[in-house]
């Protein structure tokens, strides 16, 4: 086990809901996310990072890159805009399909999401239900609006996307979306990213961007915002070999994960752990391509601290299903509010590609020398919200030291994505202790190490400081530093110190990394 799941074992049980305003109060404490542009008051699901959540958010993003552009040889990266053309989310289906249920109260007018709103009063589930289930349960229940008690209309769809348009002139021309996902300018770049990569099938195109949904309640901090990032791939293999996936390598086949399948949700059984090459030759995984997705993005998560007991994989019902997926699994973390989608990992399908050739009157195909034949490759899509995942790592990782008044904050994160790495402090500020600490300091960051330098108050002030920005080292220089050129290294989780020879402090950092 490994010491990150020693401390979540050791938390104090908090309610729930407790732990999440402690995490929202501790990011607005220590300004890591904050309502956005706050000195005005912003619109709901907006936010700002303040140094350690924008530092934290790019060791996210930059991990993720490493793990799978850089890392590897089969994947590249794009960065496309930001605001697209209508013709583009017309092709995508978006402008018709990328809807949310709406219900409305007859009396006061106030606007709420069905869903959420049959999930809220009836504190049942919801994922997976269709439109015309959830208006079978207000009526069946008899739902009024939350506020006011009034009665509620017939449920609506709304379009979740932010709509402008470019220049002076307002028609159809010059209208344009700020992008809900940053996959379709994979799929219009395609051609051009396989053709300058000299990419063969299967390969990967990888984005990391904003994306903006005009979310009708965002709820739960930045869980569900209206402008968030997200990681996607778009990995494109040949139609005709979704089952020939070099990568899946016997470990992987044997990982066990927890999977809740439409079968399970059909039959209200409960999720199983089986290994994926039971649940391929079960059929419950539809291709290999897309069973190592889900293994790779598991393990992925998993390589950040996060506690695996409370990942799970859940399969869309039938109904539940996008307009362009033959097959979606959500990797799916137990939330203070339940079971919900951290990410989504999609079987896209030729959908997208076909979609834009048809409408752009340009050949997306694919030219495969070995048959020389042209095809439509399938994708298989891992897309994850950076916003989300972070506000996940934070909750994952939160835990309380002592009792009552004495209990101190600490930030369990992995040291490959805390936003400061180490934390250098002179015992005192005088006799020449502050000097040879910045010395160190200063060592540290040209050794490339995100260090940080802290006089301010008391020791036991600057440990707690440091515990709860998730620093998982500090380095203490004293008297006897003076004497003899050692320091004390003390590691954040067990707050074991052990004392080490100056020069060798970059060295034994390196190795805890
Ligand atoms: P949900 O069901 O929670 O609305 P979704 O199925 O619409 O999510 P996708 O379209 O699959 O989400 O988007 C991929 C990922 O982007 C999600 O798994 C999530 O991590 C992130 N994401 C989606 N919507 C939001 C949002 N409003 N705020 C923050 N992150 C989001």
């Amino acid at each position: 086990m490994h010491e990150f799941s020693v401390i979540q074992m050791a938390k104090k049980q908090e309610t729930d809901a407790e732990l999440a305003n402690k995490v929202i109060n501790l990011c607005q404490r220590r300004g890591i996310i904050v309502q956005s542009c706050e000195i005005y008051g912003s619109h709901a699901g907006f936010f700002d990072y303040g140094p350690l959540g924008a530092q934290l958010k790019r060791n996210l993003e930059n991990n993720w890159w490493n793990t799978f552009v850089t890392g590897r040889e089969d994947v590249v990266g794009v960065d496309g805009a930001i605001v697209s053309p209508r013709a583009l989310w017309k092709a995508s289906g978006h402008l018709d399909s990328f809807n949310d249920p709406l219900v409305e109260c007859k009396k006061c007018g106030l606007r709420s999401r069905a869903d959420h709103l049959v999930e809220d009063e009836l504190k049942i589930n919801v994922d997976g239900l269709s439109t015309a289930h959830l208006q079978e349960l207000v009526h069946e229940h008899k739902l009024k609006c939350p506020k006011c008690k009034g009665e509620l209309l017939p449920i609506r769809t709304f379009n979740l996307m932010f709509k402008t348009h470019v220049g002076a002139t307002a028609d159809e021309a010059t209208e344009v979306y700020l992008r809900p996902e940053t996959a379709q300018l994979i799929f219009a770049n395609y051609k051009l990213v396989q053709f300058v990569s000299r990419k063969q099938l299967p390969f990967g195109i990888a984005q990391i961007g904003k994306a903006f949904r005009n979310e009708i309640a965002p709820r739960n901090f930045v869980f569900r915002c209206r402008e968030f990032s997200q990681m996607e791939i778009e990995y494109f293999i040949h139609p005709a070999k979704l089952d020939d996936c070099p990568l899946l390598s016997a470990d992987l086949l044997d990982t066990k994960m927890v999977l809740f399948t439409q079968e399970n949700q059909e039959k209200k059984t409960e999720p199983k752990k089986i290994s994926l090459r039971d649940a391929l030759d079960k059929k419950i995984i539809g291709t290999r391509w897309h069973a190592y997705w889900l293994a790779a993005s598991h393990e992925w998560l998993v390589s950040l601290g996060l506690n695996a007991l409370k990942l799970r994989l859940r399969q869309h019902t039938k109904d539940e299903l996008s307009h362009y997926s033959s097959e979606t699994w959500d990797v799916e973390y137990e939330y203070p509010w339940g079971w919900k989608e951290l990410m989504g990992i999609a079987n896209r399908t030729d959908f997208d590609l076909k979609q834009h050739s048809k409408a752009s009157g340009k050949d997306l195909s694919y030219h495969d020398q070995a048959t020389n034949e042209k095809v439509v490759p399938f994708v298989i899509e891992p897309s994850l919200g950076v916003d989300r995942l972070l506000f996940t790592l934070l909750m994952d990782a939160y835990c309380e030291k002592g009792e009552g008044g004495e209990a101190k904050t600490l930030l369990s994160l992995s040291p490959k994505v805390a936003p400061v790495f180490v934390s250098v402090f002179p015992l005192m500020k005088k006799d020449g202790l502050a000097e040879k600490a910045r010395d160190l300091f200063q060592e540290l960051k040209q050794a490339g190490f995100a260090a940080e330098y802290d006089e301010g108050g008391s020791i036991g002030r600057r440990y707690a400081r440091a515990d709860e920005a998730g620093t998982p080292f500090a380095i203490t220089v004293d008297y006897d530093s003076l004497k003899d050129d050692t320091v004390t290294l003390r590691e954040r989780d067990s707050g074991k110190q052990e004392r080490i020879g100056l020069k060798d402090v970059a060295c034994a950092l390196h190795k805890k990394l």
